[in-house]
């Protein structure tokens, strides 16, 4: 029997139609600094929505053509996301973050025709320029670099240069937005692996609106029209974590950092804004807790600070709950999995002290995301808590391959190999110990870096922790501890071993330490531990090294 049902097309373009009509009064606001900030509502957005798109398709932007954004998180880049996926367009969002040659390498791989800058980064893309030859459109966002020389070097032969609001104001403000298949390309993001080539996954308009959907469910972030959402999570990571989409059509409102992302003045937009949803890697939500803790800050319009991208040390999470009343909501994701896999709340009915190893897992598999572990020789595992294995998940919004790049050894019978190392419950709790090119495999036994990092970083004195497998004579591999002391403290490696002791066993504990000013991180953030390993490798890293332990 068919359904009776009609078979509305979901789409971003019926996301923008409902979002910029229904909430046509909610606003995105852009941060300029210590100038007033840009407030823009959506219904002025769903203008110059049609315009983006009519100037686009002036320029020659056709059928499924990629159109880069190489942009701050703001309305113009907000623009970019509705207009260029509803056109029919596919809106590649370039990571500012990379070397200017991976960025070519990324743009030329999806081909893209036209990108659109921000003209404060202008400098940077400049210098994008020469590694990527298909572009032969630079759209400039914002007022010009004053040196114009960078602006003049940006055109070539074959390639033109424009201003983002010339084109916008040329253009007329309605489009004839075309019926699209639901199943086809929306946006595509490549992954910021830290081993490789990047990848490249393309959502669809349907994973995106289903996503988006589920974003605002309430075992989500239970985003309504009375949100005001921030997403310090750049634009290029996953698209926000698919906030921008999901605040479309909650119609919760917008406040976007642009370039201003220290701490003082994240806190002072989230103050003024009354921001109530705020979302970003630990390392964000780490440095604000810093400034919180000495210059202070009101943070009561604040319902939760979203945090994933890598493992939130357990101590940030109760720090904000004790110090500040505001509850973390931890979630694990990917690019591949566009990016929502699972969410930390606790299950209904836990309370007190018994919320917080729920609080601090990865999360429960969230709605319509299956996962399962398997282990080295891809034997499914059960779902006991207990079984340590590979992490794989499917779905409607998870990616079922990468764009032509066959990567078979990314999937498994229709399953997506996340990397992910950790347990899994039968309530669909995921308990990541690492990634699977972390572990460390000590005398045949792993040991978790992700659980001697989440310990470290609990000690007072210390800022960040990374744990790193190194070679050892003895056991095969053994723990490394690269250590950033909090600035002015004194703390010595005994003291950190000894503290580590009274929470993971004895012969988990590193011998060898280092102190560092700063761990180094990829582009979005993440600790970056091939690095911490090629330094050690290089002699690099002064190592303290502790006699071990008596086992
Ligand atoms: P990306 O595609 O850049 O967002 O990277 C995805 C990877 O980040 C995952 O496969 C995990 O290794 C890591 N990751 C994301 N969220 C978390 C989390 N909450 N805890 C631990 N690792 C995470």
């Amino acid at each position: 029997m068919d359904s009776t049902i009609m078979d509305s097309p979901l789409t971003v373009t019926a996301m923008m139609r409902y979002g910029t009509t229904i909430f046509g009064d909610r606003e995105v606001v852009t941060c300029a600094g210590d100038a007033p900030s840009r407030r823009r509502t959506y219904a002025a957005l769903g203008e110059r929505t049609a315009r983006l798109a009519g100037a686009l398709r002036s320029l020659g932007v056709d059928a499924d053509q990629r159109v880069g954004t190489f942009m701050w998180n703001n309305a113009e880049h907000l623009e970019a996301y509705v207009a260029i996926p509803s056109m029919g367009a596919v809106l590649h969002t370039l990571n500012i973050r990379l070397s200017a040659d991976q960025v070519g390498y990324i743009a030329t791989h999806a081909e893209d025709y036209a990108v659109i800058v921000d003209a404060s980064l202008l400098p940077l893309f400049a210098k994008v320029l020469p590694h990527a030859q298909t572009v032969k459109h630079v759209i400039v966002s914002g007022a010009g670099p004053a040196d114009e020389s960078v602006l003049d070097s940006l055109a070539g032969p074959g390639r033109s240069v424009h201003s983002y609001e010339d084109l916008l104001a040329a253009a007329p403000g309605t489009f004839d937005w075309p019926e699209l298949d639901e199943r086809s390309a929306a946006a595509m993001c490549y992954t910021s692996g830290t081993t490789g080539l990047p990848k490249g996954v393309v959502y669809s308009h349907r994973s995106t609106y289903l996503h988006s959907l589920g974003a605002c469910l309430g075992n989500a972030f239970g985003i309504t029209e009375r949100d005001r959402i921030m997403p310090v999570v750049p634009q290029f990571h996953a698209n926000a974590w698919g906030l921008a989409y999901a605040a479309l059509l909650a119609g919760a409102g917008l406040v976007m950092p642009d370039r201003f992302m220290v701490p003082a003045a994240i806190v002072k937009l989230m103050e003024t804004e009354k921001v109530t949803i705020g979302a970003g890697v630990p390392t964000i939500w780490q440095g604000v807790l810093a400034h919180l803790r000495t210059a202070g800050g009101d943070l009561s319009s604040l319902r939760t600070l979203v945090c994933g991208g890598s493992a939130l040390p357990e101590v940030v999470q109760r720090a904000y709950a004790d110090e500040f009343g505001i509850v973390m909501t931890h979630a694990w994701g990917m690019t591949e999995t566009s990016p929502l896999g699972s969410i930390a709340h606790e299950p209904a009915g836990v309370t007190g002290e018994a919320v917080w190893p729920y609080r601090v897992s990865q999360g429960r598999l969230f709605c319509t995301v299956e996962g399962r572990l398997t282990s080295d020789s891809g034997e499914v595992l059960p779902s006991d808590g207990k079984a340590v294995g590979e992490l794989e998940v499917r779905g409607p919004w998870v990616t079922g391959s990468y764009y032509l790049d066959d990567a078979p050894e990314k999937f498994h019978d229709g399953w997506l190999r996340t990397g992910d190392v950790g347990t899994l419950d039968e309530a669909g709790f995921i308990r990541l110990t690492d990634r699977a090119k972390d572990v460390i495999k000590s005398g045949g036994e792993w040991i978790s870096s992700m659980e001697l990092e989440n310990v470290l970083m609990a000690h007072p004195s210390v800022a960040e922790a990374a744990v790193i497998g190194v070679p050892d004579e003895q056991w095969g591999e053994r723990p490394l501890a690269a250590v950033v002391p909090v600035a002015g403290a004194v703390v010595t490696p005994e003291e950190l071993r000894s503290f580590l002791g009274e929470q993971v066993p004895r012969w988990q504990l590193p011998e060898r330490w280092s102190f560092i000013d700063e761990v180094p991180k990829t582009s979005v953030g993440k600790f970056k531990k091939t690095t911490l390993r090629e330094q050690y490798a290089a002699g690099e890293l002064q190592v303290t090294r502790l006699e071990p332990p008596p086992r």
